[in-house]
């Protein structure tokens, strides 16, 4: 499972990168992506991005 950032939802507020490093990068249209998948390991901070993101931008994937 991957979280999956709506690219056109995201306005690049850097919180998800912030919160779960290993996740998420911010690409080089400023816009953040998921480079790796949620594991045990990182699901609480990838939770805690998906709840602190202000557009709702994140979901949990698939
Ligand atoms: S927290 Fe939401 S709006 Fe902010 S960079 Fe991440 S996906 Fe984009």
């Amino acid at each position: 499972m991957r979280a999956c950032v709506d690219q056109g939802l995201c306005i690049g507020c850097g919180l998800c990168a912030s919160v779960a490093p290993e996740v998420f990068e911010m690409n080089a249209g400023g816009k953040a992506i998921a480079v790796t998948d949620t594991t045990e390991a990182n699901g609480e901070s990838v939770k805690s991005a998906i709840d602190g993101c202000p557009v709702s931008a994140i979901s949990q994937g698939e």
